[in-house]
């Protein structure tokens, strides 16, 4: 999913897309969306900027990711835009030995 988005964001060019429209093409949840674009933004992948649309407050993303470097997730690897990242690992609440996410990455690669 996170490489659709990535590819959606790529696509709005520098006017970006706003987050109603991301979601519907998605066809998410928005709070999966959120989760992405949340980890885009601390990568510096993108720019939120706050909106109105239809007199409501929204955000518009807008990629700024660098077009001439690729970046390398290893085919998905959910770890590289894992919204949990920061409190992963041995003791921690979550971690790469029962996470299911990476599990099921990893069951992929090997069928
Ligand atoms: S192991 Fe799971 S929880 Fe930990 S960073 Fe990777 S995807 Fe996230």
């Amino acid at each position: 999913m996170e490489s659709g988005t990535i590819e959606l964001l790529k696509e709005s060019g520098k006017q970006g897309i706003l987050l109603a429209e991301l979601v519907q093409k998605m066809d998410q949840p928005e709070s999966k969306i959120l989760q992405i674009i949340d980890s885009l933004s601390k990568n510096g992948q993108i720019k939120k900027v706050t909106e109105k649309h239809d007199g409501k407050s929204t955000i518009r993303v807008i990629w700024q990711g660098n077009d001439e470097s690729e970046w390398d997730t290893l085919e998905g690897c959910p770890c590289f835009i894992c919204p949990d990242i920061d409190q992963c690992g041995a003791s921690q609440p979550v971690s790469p030995w029962i996470c299911e996410k990476l599990n099921n990455w990893i069951k992929d690669r090997l069928d």
